[in-house]
């Protein structure tokens, strides 16, 4: 067992930081410098690809099984898909999730010269002293039945427009990041900054402790995983095994929790390496690490990227558990602070 110490507090606030840079899948190079930034300091060599994600490499103390570790950095979001009538704007979903999840949301429309308009998303009906409480409840929250609403003087298209606002505009969705003084972390995109953070926690104790990873590692700060393909390059081809760390699926009929790591064993995508579960599970253990092994039932990663890609790899997953994911999210200092170790004992196993 490695002798080192994760910086909770710090790996806390590099979060917090990270939550509060927007970076919807598509507009992601202001938190990938942010990451970037903060690997330097660590004293990683670090690069970006054509398509902006962050590779760092750090030499271990052995090239015959390279491995490569791997988290995303870009969520969930929406852009302008149509200026209406009435000056609102109807949006695209960047990312899968339910309308009903950012109903009511505080969001920001970004324009093509940079600034920032604010607005709320909400139902076409949204007062019940207009519409009654039946027809406000029973309206489908659709991609149809959802509009912004402006945070500026506008009625009609063409004022509208007069803001700077136009079609494609990304839309972002007001993380509300807090840190509450029972160690909760409540925020939106904890799915996967939660686990960008626990990458950082991890790198950052063994530079400290003077641990080198036994084998070359390149960690992959994937951009697009939120729309399938985040994974799919950017891992070097002699890299044998795949360290995926992203949420653990927390919920009714699930193992796992907040306090935990998670240790998936099944998703959509099927089982993950069994080498990799064995060998993930006997540290835990060794280190007296919380763990949950799971299954998750609606989830792909950017394991499955990296394979369907053609990775000839042993993919493993873990990550901290993420309650009422891709919706106003919530976990643990706990959680955090197991999938940063896990994340050490792995690096320098054997
Ligand atoms: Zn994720």
């Amino acid at each position: 067992m490695a002798n080192y110490s994760v910086d909770v507090p710090d790996m806390t606030q590099f979060l917090l930081g990270l939550l509060n840079i927007y970076s919807p899948t598509g507009d992601t190079e202001r938190a990938i410098a942010y990451v970037r930034k903060a690997f330097d300091a660590l004293g990683l060599e670090t690069t970006l690809n054509a398509k902006g994600a962050l590779i760092a490499t750090w030499k271990g103390q052995s090239n015959e099984q390279p491995r490569a570790l791997t988290a995303h950095v870009d969520t969930l979001g929406a852009m302008v898909k149509e200026i209406k009538e009435n000056g609102r704007l109807r949006l695209t979903q960047v990312g899968g999730y339910a309308w009903n999840s950012v109903e009511g949301e505080r969001c920001f429309v970004r324009t093509a010269t940079g600034a920032t308009v604010p607005g709320t998303i909400l139902p076409t009906k949204a007062s019940v002293h207009i519409h009654g409480g039946k027809e406000v409840s029973e309206l489908e929250r659709n991609a149809e039945n959802m509009e912004v609403r402006l945070d500026a003087r506008t009625t009609k298209m063409e004022e509208t427009r007069s803001l700077g606002i136009e079609v494609g505009d990304f839309v972002y969705l007001d993380p509300r990041a807090e840190l509450t003084d029972t160690g909760f972390v409540r925020s939106r995109h904890l799915d996967d900054k939660a686990s960008v953070a626990c990458i950082y926690g991890a790198l950052k104790a063994m530079s400290e402790a003077g641990l080198v990873p036994t084998q070359r590692t390149t960690v992959l700060i994937s951009n697009f995983e939120e729309v399938g393909h985040g994974a799919s390059t950017g891992i070097s081809a002699d890299c044998v095994e795949l360290l995926v760390v992203d949420m653990a699926a927390v919920g009714k009929g699930q193992n796992s929790d907040e306090f935990s790591c998670g240790i998936c064993v099944k998703d959509s995508g099927g089982p993950y390496h069994i080498d990799m579960r064995r060998q993930l599970v006997e540290l835990a253990q060794n280190a007296d690490i919380p763990y949950k092994l799971d299954v998750y039932p609606f989830y792909g990663s950017d394991g499955g990227a990296a394979l369907q890609a053609g990775g000839d790899l042993r993919v493993g997953l873990i990550g901290p558990g993420v309650d009422a994911s891709h919706a106003y999210e919530r976990t643990h200092q706990g959680g955090l602070s197991a999938t940063a170790r896990l994340i050490v004992e792995y690096l320098v196993a054997p």
